[in-house]
């Protein structure tokens, strides 16, 4: 079976773009039982730019788990670990910076585009860690043998220096011995935030949680960005640029987005209704999710044995790389 490998930083709780985006597919993948699929929780790259705050890191991983399991992620089929209690895959970033020139890593446009966005964080001058996550990416994929990563168009380049990084490896150091990943670009769109900004995340303050309590999801939904020239309920409205009426395609039924799409545009709904009626979908939809949630919240030794547990299990997978590794770049002295 082809291994998958995805992951997140544990940075901050999963939201509803993550699960549109990419908890669905992981879910879907895993039912598949075409795949061996791991998620890595990956609490060193979220280092790179929260090294000043560690405690937010570290307590995000259980959170980000949490998020797993309450979708649907079931640890019976999926691989959950925690990259920092893998030292092979430190190991390894180790071996193939050697293979990655400074000038490439600049050019990576991924890598661009965040350094970029965290001007506050670097100002003018960024990190060896951060220039480098590629490199610590590229170790993440190849320690498990990952073929299949599923991503969005912006991490593609990030596969793409992956698989120079294994071609080099492999042209000096023997070939086959490090697996070529393929990126599979993932159908899933990315949600728009309740202001409309093409990104949704805590920074910007415009993302609905996985795990937010029924009435912050009122209060947010309450502030989403509607048709601003719509001033009076019965204001021709026009649906196709308010936000509102967008979730209502993620959360309402087919019906109820066709009725909203019509009283709006004949001036016929007034939006704090529109609203109410949004947010109770949106409370519905995420009921069996946040149900589950509070049972892993009630029982935190349980998530801590699937960390463990999978982790153990990544672990073996590993090493079992690194022997592979070591042979071939003649660092097996002792064996
Ligand atoms: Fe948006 Fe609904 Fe108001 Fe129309 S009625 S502008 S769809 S919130």
């Amino acid at each position: 079976m082809k291994r998958i490998l995805t992951g997140d930083r544990p940075t901050g709780k999963l939201h509803i773009g993550h699960y549109f985006g990419s908890l669905q597919t992981r879910v879907k993948l895993q039912n598949s039982g075409e795949y061996e699929p791991f998620i890595e929780i990956a609490d060193v790259q979220a280092l790179t730019d929260n090294f000043n705050n560690p405690e937010k890191v570290r307590k995000n991983v259980r959170e980000v788990a949490k998020d797993y399991l309450s979708v649907g992620i079931d640890p019976e089929k999926t691989t959950i670990f925690v990259q920092s209690m893998i030292p092979e895959i430190a190991e390894l970033t180790v071996f193939y910076s050697n293979l990655v020139t400074i000038a490439r890593l600049e050019r990576n446009p991924t890598v661009k585009t965040e350094i970029a966005q965290k001007k506050d964080l670097f100002g003018e001058s960024v990190t060896y860690g951060f220039l480098g996550y590629p490199v610590s990416q590229a170790a993440d994929i190849t320690a498990f043998e990952g073929e299949i990563i599923p991503v969005g168009e912006d991490q593609e380049p990030l596969i793409e220096q992956c698989r120079e990084i294994v071609r080099k490896f492999n042209s000096i150091y023997g070939e086959g011995i490090l697996k070529e990943p393929k990126a599979e670009l993932s159908k899933s769109a990315r949600i728009k935030g309740l202001d409309g900004n093409d990104k949704m995340g805590k920074s910007l303050g415009n993302a609905i949680y996985l795990s937010d309590s029924d009435d912050e999801i009122t209060k947010k939904v309450m502030s989403a960005v509607t048709d601003p020239n719509r001033i009076r309920k019965d204001d021709i409205g026009n649906p196709d640029i308010c936000m509102v009426y967008y979730y209502h395609k993620l959360f309402s039924n087919e019906e109820a987005c066709k009725k909203c799409h019509k009283e709006c545009m004949a001036g016929e709904r007034g939006c704090v209704a529109c609203k109410k009626e949004l947010s109770n979908n949106i409370i519905e939809f995420l009921k069996p999710i946040k149900e589950k949630r509070a049972y892993y919240d009630a029982h935190p030794e349980e998530v801590d044995r699937i960390l463990r547990e999978g982790t153990e299990k990544a672990r073996k997978v590993a090493k079992e790389t690194m022997k592979k590794v070591k042979e071939a770049m003649m660092l097996n002295y002792f064996e």
